[in-house]
């Protein structure tokens, strides 16, 4: 392969995460210098090992960075150097905690502190990873297409994920107006994400729409529907939007086409995995809500972007996790 990436260095930050481990192992094939910052660096043999299952052998051109998104501590050092910087890392937990700003203040001041070390170290473009959560949760579903143009409104009482994600957002847009002084941004809103599980490193979107319905953990089927993506099409999204011109001041809606409820998930697994699936409890849901319609237009025509099926990801969960249980 040509190389033509090798004097590039990107700083991806949550390297322990689902997301962050199939980004960097993307850029590392890719041949680009990565940096990657977790929370304490005893995390680091987990994150080696993971990519060693996805094929990386050598580890020259990765380094590592001990941050928390609360703490000014050692970002300078990680953003030094740094062409582009992934700002993946955000609180993203099973259940939302009892005090909303556990999550608001990693996610917003996070996100900030990232600009601001990425603007002062002279970065090219971040690229933030936000959510369908600061998208689609102010209006009405029935009869709408969701796009880009459509907004979370922050003001009004929301579960803290996805008032965390929305306010850190805004925060970013609005830091890059007043006080970006050219530094680039880019913004993916990733629906719910699933795919491959490399070096056990799973999430909440998977250990509860994934394990729960396989284990037959849930006690209810809930009535809402979601967007389905591939985890490996979002790292490939994420350094689409990276290298794109195009893709300055702009931000992405992440899916694949359709949108499934539980049930439809414990259908599809009785059907295509029938071998895995006989701890499943799924009744037929009381209630169905609309099945919401989420446009991947924007991110198919500028950036080429081309997500598997919602099945091949969902598919793809279920056989990488098979193996623990
Ligand atoms: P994940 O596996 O839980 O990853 C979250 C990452 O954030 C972990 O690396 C975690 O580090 C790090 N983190 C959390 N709090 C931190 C703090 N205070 N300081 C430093 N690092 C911190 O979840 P994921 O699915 O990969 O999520 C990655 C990103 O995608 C997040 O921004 C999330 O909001 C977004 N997203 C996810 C989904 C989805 O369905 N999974 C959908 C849309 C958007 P530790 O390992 O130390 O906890």
């Amino acid at each position: 392969m040509e190389n033509t990436q090798a004097n590039k260095t990107v700083l991806v930050t949550g390297g322990t995460g689902f997301l962050g481990i199939h980004i960097i192992l993307q850029l590392l094939h890719q041949d680009f210098n990565v940096k990657t910052t977790l929370r304490s660096l005893s995390k680091k043999d987990v994150i080696i090992k993971a990519l060693q299952q996805g094929g990386i052998e050598d580890f020259s051109n990765l380094s590592f960075y001990e941050a928390n998104l609360t703490e000014d501590k050692n970002w300078d050092e990680a953003v030094k150097n740094c062409d582009y910087v992934l700002h993946v890392a955000s609180p993203f937990p099973a259940k939302d905690p009892k005090d909303e700003n556990e999550l608001i203040i990693p996610a917003r001041d996070g996100a900030l502190r990232l600009l601001k070390v990425s603007r002062d170290a002279g970065v090219k473009r971040v690229v933030l990873t936000s959510s369908f959560a600061a998208v689609g949760y102010s209006i009405n579903n029935e009869n709408h297409i969701f796009t880009e143009e459509d907004w979370t409104d922050s003001n009004v009482e929301l579960p803290a994920y996805i008032k965390s994600k929305t306010i850190a957002e805004q925060s970013a847009w609005e830091f890059i107006e007043k006080q970006g002084h050219g530094l680039e941004l880019s913004v993916i809103n990733p629906v719910g994400i699933f795919g491959p599980v490399i070096g056990g490193i799973t999430s909440a979107s998977l250990d509860v729409a994934v394990s729960g319905i396989l284990k037959g953990n849930l006690e209810y089927t809930p009535t809402f529907t979601m967007g389905v993506v591939d985890v490996r099409d979002v790292a490939d999204i994420h350094i689409k939007a990276m290298l794109h011109p195009q893709a300055n001041g702009e931000r992405f809606i992440a899916t694949s086409e359709g949108v499934m409820s539980f049930y439809d998930v414990a259908e599809l697994f009785k059907k295509e995995r029938p071998q895995y699936t006989s701890a499943i409890k799924i009744l037929e849901p009381i209630g169905r809500e609309f099945y919401k319609e989420i446009s991947n237009n924007k991110a198919r025509t500028i950036l080429h972007w081309n997500p598997r099926s919602r099945e091949e990801a969902l598919l793809a969960s279920a056989d990488s996790l098979n193996e623990n249980f």
